[in-house]
């Protein structure tokens, strides 16, 4: 009886294992990374214990969004240890493991492999682990879906039809998981001229709302295409941590996120 006590309480010792979110899109360049950085931030100013997983392995940028450029991580064990950006963010990154431009050769299970281990990391006392997935649902994605078995995935996609199209595809991934939808999330809607102020809306507006609703999936917001945005990003300032308009877009899909 005295053995079978002393095990409970070693499990009950066992840090849990976090929370993990997938962020998605069906193609690049639609912004799946800014946006998982400043989710990230945004979580961490809510008090929330967030780290996040690069495993976008064609070209890991959280690196350069959360400035830990050239950071290394350390290993104890056999597990790393995740590298802390100065955002309140604990993170891991491809980037942080190989030359810049090297990720790019890499091939399904070797790549598979190395995701499994920024994953199987020292996430102790992390409650929320956001994923930004390698962009399009190839079958690196499905392995990784399958394998950690998110909680749930935001899907983020531009307002146009073709981006559209590809964001139904990464539903119909996500279903495979099978991993819960939490919701999708309009990039790059109404560009604001920083001279005259007129709003335009270059990829169109309001697209990814309607397949929302379509598709019987949460809408949960519009993130506008700003050239401070994209400085701020390149610059390794994340605007979720910033005071500016965008960083409440940025905390008001936080919220509905970590509900
Ligand atoms: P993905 O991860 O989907 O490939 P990124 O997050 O890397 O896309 O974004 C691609 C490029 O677009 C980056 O240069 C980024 O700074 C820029 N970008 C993303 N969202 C916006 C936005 N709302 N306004 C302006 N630039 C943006």
């Amino acid at each position: 009886e005295g053995v079978s006590e002393v095990r409970v309480a070693v499990m009950a010792d066992k840090p849990a294992a976090p929370v993990i979110i997938a962020v998605g899109s069906g193609k690049g360049g639609v912004g799946k990374s800014t946006l998982t950085a400043n989710l990230a931030v945004a979580l961490a100013r809510m008090g929330r214990k967030v780290g996040l997983v690069d495993a976008d392995i064609y070209g890991p940028s959280q690196p350069t969004l959360l400035d830990t450029e050239g950071v290394r991580p350390e290993a104890r064990g056999e597990k790393l240890v995740p590298v802390q950006s100065r955002f309140g963010v604990s993170m891991l990154s491809m980037g942080h493991l190989v030359e810049p431009g090297k990720a790019l050769a890499w091939r399904g299970p070797m790549a598979s492999g190395a995701l499994g281990q920024l994953i199987d990391a020292h996430w102790d006392g992390i409650e929320v682990l956001l994923l930004d997935l390698p962009p399009g649902t190839g079958d690196v994605q499905i392995t990784m879906l399958q394998k950690h078995r998110p909680a749930g995935a935001v899907i983020v996609s531009t307002p146009q039809d073709l981006a559209l199209i590809d964001a139904q595809r990464a539903a119909e991934l996500f279903a495979k998981g099978p991993v819960p939808v939490i919701g999708l999330v309009e990039n790059m809607a109404g560009y604001t001229c920083p001279h005259c102020g007129e709003v335009s809306d270059p990829f169109g507006r309001g697209g990814v709302e309607s397949a929302a609703q379509a598709a019987g999936l949460p809408f949960l917001g519009r993130i506008p295409l700003t050239l401070s945005l994209r400085e701020a990003s390149d610059a390794g300032k994340p605007p979720a941590a910033g005071d500016g308009e965008v960083a409440s877009v940025f905390a008001a899909i936080a919220g509905k996120v970590s509900d």
